[in-house]
């Protein structure tokens, strides 16, 4: 589903990431973490669209998509602040991208009410942003990226605005949306236990270059270096 290859991006002289080849699989879900600054955001807004890449290649779903726009790569994207639209409902907040590309009124609303099940927010359709809790505003956003039915989700992390129980839950939540749609994931977090419980594979992210990559197990067992073992042992 997503295939980088030798991404480099700087600012100025400041060369973030410095050469990072990752690729995932249809369904796969793909956690990136690493410190903070490391480049993660700068990778995924890369993989977005939303930064020019200095060099290298971005494919999605076996297209190459390096010099498209955000709107042509076929991405949904899922922000760390949920920056949803407070003067609409809920229903509209969701439908939104559905109107803006013209798609049936019928079509839009049984998209939404499909969506509003699997991620249980079918009460809270008339209200506004202003009436919801973080958690469920922050259900509202991924609402708004499922409807897309994208090939690929970029996800920033999602959950770091939320109280740690309301977290935990959350990441419940979002394994189970994983599991129901198959969805190809790239998941963008510091958290290393959000990272064991959520990945196929994690990439470890520092100095601009891969660490490792491999799955839960591979990276807990067997860390690469110890940079790896020192950021996947002490769990913030
Ligand atoms: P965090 O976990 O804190 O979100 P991150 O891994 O997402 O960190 P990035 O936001 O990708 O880190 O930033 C990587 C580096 O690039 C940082 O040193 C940051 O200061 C720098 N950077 C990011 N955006 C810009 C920009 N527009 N201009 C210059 N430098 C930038
Ligand atoms: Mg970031």
């Amino acid at each position: 589903a997503l295939k980088v290859t030798a991404l480099r991006k700087s600012y100025g002289a400041v060369d973030v990431l410095r050469g990072i080849d990752a690729s995932i699989a249809q369904g796969e879900f793909l956690v990136l973490v690493g410190p903070s600054g490391c480049g993660k955001s700068t990778m995924l807004n890369c993989i977005a669209g939303l930064e020019e890449t200095t060099s290298g290649t971005i494919e999605i779903a076996g297209r190459d998509v390096t010099n498209l726009p955000p709107r042509e790569r076929d991405i949904a994207m899922v922000f760390q602040s949920y920056a949803l639209y407070p003067t609409m409902s809920v229903r509209e907040n969701i439908a939104f991208g559905m109107k803006v590309r013209g798609i049936d009124r019928d079509v839009q609303r049984a998209k939404v009410e499909e969506v509003a099940g699997l991620l249980q927010i079918g009460p809270l359709l008339d209200r506004r942003p202003g009436q919801l809790s973080g958690g469920q505003r922050q259900r509202v956003a991924m609402g708004r990226a499922l409807v897309r039915d994208p090939a690929l989700f970029l996800f920033d992390e999602p959950l770091s605005n939320l109280d740690a129980k309301l977290r935990v839950e959350m990441r419940a939540e979002i394994r189970r949306l994983h599991q129901t749609t198959g969805a190809s994931i790239v998941y963008v977090t510091h958290d290393q236990i959000e990272a064991m419980t959520l990945a196929s594979r994690i990439v470890v992210l520092d100095g601009g270059v891969v660490q490792q990559a491999g799955t839960p197990a591979e990276i807990y067992d067997a860390p690469a270096n110890t940079f790896v073992a020192d950021f996947m042992g002490s769990p913030s």
